[in-house]
């Protein structure tokens, strides 16, 4: 099983994935975490590329779009694989994540052919000036506008693509509840 935890800069997705894969581990099964931006040297690109000055300029959003297509082809073998052989893929982030935050959803789409498709995808749905707060920035107008922008895809992604949506400005505890009762009964538990 491939389950994804997607959702805005701050709301808690690498937390509740450490989390979760701690609780399904206890529970006896083998979990792969995995994240995207990955570690491969692609990924890592990606990640030195978000820091450029340019990072906004529609030339480079182009480039990094690629680029995370790039990263994610990269990694559908290893997911297929470890689905093969039992394990339950977490992921923090995927090919949706490139259809919230990426321009242009047919392109984005075409490009990422080869990304599979998770079997659960949770959006942790956080409002935006809790993300603000939670997140150090720089120009807070833009980032919260930014920020809103990308919830909102994320909202209409989750309708259209059967997303569960957790409330995110809950605790720590109240949001790991939320996403134990939506998967105990995808993996039988
Ligand atoms: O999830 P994480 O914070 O590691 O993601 C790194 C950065 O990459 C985030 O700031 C996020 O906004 C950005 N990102 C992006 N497009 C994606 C995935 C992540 O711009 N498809």
């Amino acid at each position: 099983m491939y389950i994804c935890l997607e959702g805005i800069d701050g709301a808690g997705k690498s937390t509740q994935m450490e989390r979760l894969a701690q609780w399904i581990e206890n529970c006896g099964l083998t979990v792969t975490r995995i994240r995207e931006p990955t570690d491969s040297p692609v990924g890592l690109l990606i990640r030195e590329m978000l820091q450029s000055p340019q990072a906004q300029d529609e030339g480079f959003q182009r480039t990094l779009a690629l680029l995370f297509a790039a990263d994610r082809t990269l990694l559908m073998d290893t997911i297929s694989n470890e689905k093969e052989t039992g394990r339950i893929v977490l992921s923090d982030r995927s090919f949706y994540s490139s259809l919230a935050y990426q321009n242009g959803e047919e392109w984005i789409a075409q490009i990422n052919q080869y990304a599979l498709e998770p079997d659960l995808v949770i959006l942790l749905d956080l409002e935006t000036e809790k993300a603000i707060a939670r997140c150090e920035g720089t120009d807070k107008f833009e980032e919260a506008t930014f920020l809103e922008t990308i919830r909102q895809r994320y909202l209409k992604l989750a309708q259209e693509h059967g997303f569960m949506v957790v409330n995110a400005n809950n605790g720590v505890n109240k949001v790991h509840e939320d996403i134990k009762r939506i998967v105990a009964p995808k993996l039988g538990m």
